[in-house]
């Protein structure tokens, strides 16, 4: 039987990157795994055939060798033999266990071999826990100190968190011998096999409670309240997470407790918006105050500052209060507050303003002349759409 084309093998071109090699000898793999297929001899040369392109096509040596001698230049070299198949299957998973790793993961073939003769018992982990904490602008702006209740995991008083009654102990697990996994060794048509586990009487604990604690029942935690104090940095926004190490569930059994995952949700500002961390404010004046000029006041964020309007400002005009906006989170400068200004044009007249204003209709300062300094909203709106 002549042996078929390594490319062809594998359904990649020869031009094939080494990741789309891996993905293709990936899915063969899982496609012809003898975990999937008992029993299968077919399976298994299919197997063991896609490992040996794979092996080849993933070193560029042997890739080149390949494709310029053919099979005929991989005899020997390549450490299969002329027969083909020369891998065992102990090589297969030792070349490419990682090749498995999301496959098969946890028990069986894949990741099992690595660890023989070790004590590898699991330590418990509790679960992350997620709060959202609502921050006003100020709160922002300053940075602030939040305490935060909890409901969560915590330790059992009546047990110490341990899970074993008072004066009871701890004994070796006999199932794994304190191992906490276990090896079963199941004979297949490849021969003896050997598989590791996660031992099921223990958990992978390695030792087991004698005596329960009836409060918590062996689990060493109980569902409880806590206060957690969280410094919040200036300058956070929507939507970022803080991470508080340790103040998340407790584990049971005295394991390492999770974290507090603290998500921002900023509390929306009456007046001011915010853009990054510059802070946006729409200020509307009637055309009188625009024309003769005057003194607004425009909040801020702990107060309140006044700002002059000279006289002839037009609609449009963003005046900029410096330094006012939110510190940037990482350190790096201040934003700005923009005012962003409005001329208001009355919706209603009464007969008396008409008549004053009908006087001014005609005026000659009152005829539109705008300059190209006036045009730059929109020089700016085409730049923003280009
Ligand atoms: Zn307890
Ligand atoms: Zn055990």
């Amino acid at each position: 039987m002549s042996k078929r084309d390594y490319y062809d093998i594998l359904g990649v071109s020869k031009n094939a990157t080494a990741d789309e090699l891996k993905k293709a000898y990936r899915k063969m793999a899982i496609k012809y795994h003898p975990d999937k297929n008992p029993d299968n001899k077919e399976a298994e040369e299919k197997f063991k055939e896609a490992a040996e392109a794979y092996e080849v096509l993933r070193d560029p040596q042997k890739k080149a060798r390949y494709d310029q001698y053919g099979h005929a230049g991989m005899s020997g070299s390549a450490g299969f033999g002329g027969g083909g198949g020369g891998m065992s299957m102990d090589d297969i998973f030792s070349h490419f266990g990682d090749i498995f790793g999301g496959a098969f993961g946890g028990g069986g073939f894949g990741g099992g071999f690595s660890s023989q003769g070790g004590r590898r018992t699991r330590v418990n982990r509790g679960s992350n826990l997620r709060v959202k904490v609502k921050l006003t602008l100020p709160e922002i702006a300053n940075g602030v100190e939040k305490k935060i209740k909890l409901k969560k995991y915590v330790p059992c008083d009546s047990c110490n968190g341990s899970g074993a009654e008072r004066g009871s102990g701890k004994s070796t697990c006999t199932t794994c011998n304190g191992h906490g996994q276990v090896r079963q060794v199941t004979n297949t048509f490849l021969g003896q096999m050997q598989t590791t586990s996660t031992c099921p009487t223990c958990n992978g604990e390695g030792e087991i409670i004698t005596n329960k604690c009836n409060v918590c029942h062996g689990n060493g935690i109980v569902k409880g309240d806590d206060v957690v104090s969280i410094k919040i940095p200036a300058g956070v926004a929507e939507g970022m997470q803080l991470s508080v190490s340790g103040k998340g569930n407790h584990a049971a059994r005295g394991g390492v407790p999770g974290d507090l995952l603290v998500q921002i949700v900023e509390e929306e500002h009456p007046d001011l918006i915010r853009d990054e961390n510059n802070l946006l404010y729409d200020l509307y004046i009637n055309f009188v105050d625009a024309a003769l000029g005057t003194t607004v006041e425009v909040p801020t964020i702990d107060s309140k500052a006044r700002i002059k309007i000279t006289p002839g400002t037009q609609g449009g005009k963003v005046l900029r209060l410096k330094g006012k906006g939110i510190p940037d989170v990482n350190g790096y400068g201040r934003g700005d507050i923009l005012v962003n200004v409005n001329i208001w044009t009355p919706r209603t007249l009464s007969k008396e303003e008409a008549e004053i204003l009908e006087k001014l209709r005609n005026s000659p300062n009152f005829k539109p002349a705008p300059s190209a300094k006036d045009r730059s909203y929109f020089d700016r709106m085409r730049e923003f759409f280009s």
